[in-house]
């Protein structure tokens, strides 16, 4: 059965599920657009300590803290609306529902 919570990937994993320009969209909405609620401002030293999701449709979710304040900062980059990841983003699910069950 494929599992559609949120699923914890690594970097490796990610990796794989993204194409060469997606990676690129990947760092730049990591180092640019990640915005903290408790500074209200863009978090331009970056995010520390941050896991990254395949979230329920299959967008990348970033879970971390701002480098400033220590607060939770999160973020939800659309990829699942790309239909060549969307695909990626199953069969990375069938693989790991595969490895779980096993
Ligand atoms: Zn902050």
């Amino acid at each position: 059965m494929i599992d559609f919570n949120d699923i914890e990937i690594n970097k490796f994993q990610l990796n794989t599920l993204l194409n060469h320009q997606e990676k690129r969209g990947f760092k730049y909405l990591l180092s640019n657009e990640l915005l903290c609620e408790t500074c209200n401002q863009h978090c331009n030293s970056g995010v520390s300590n941050y896991k990254i999701f395949l979230d329920r449709f299959n967008d990348i979710k970033v879970s971390g803290e701002c480098t400033v304040c220590s607060s939770n900062v999160n973020m939800v980059m659309p990829f699942g609306e790309n239909e060549s990841f969307f695909r990626k983003a199953m069969q990375f699910r069938n693989t790991h529902a595969v490895l779980i069950e096993s």
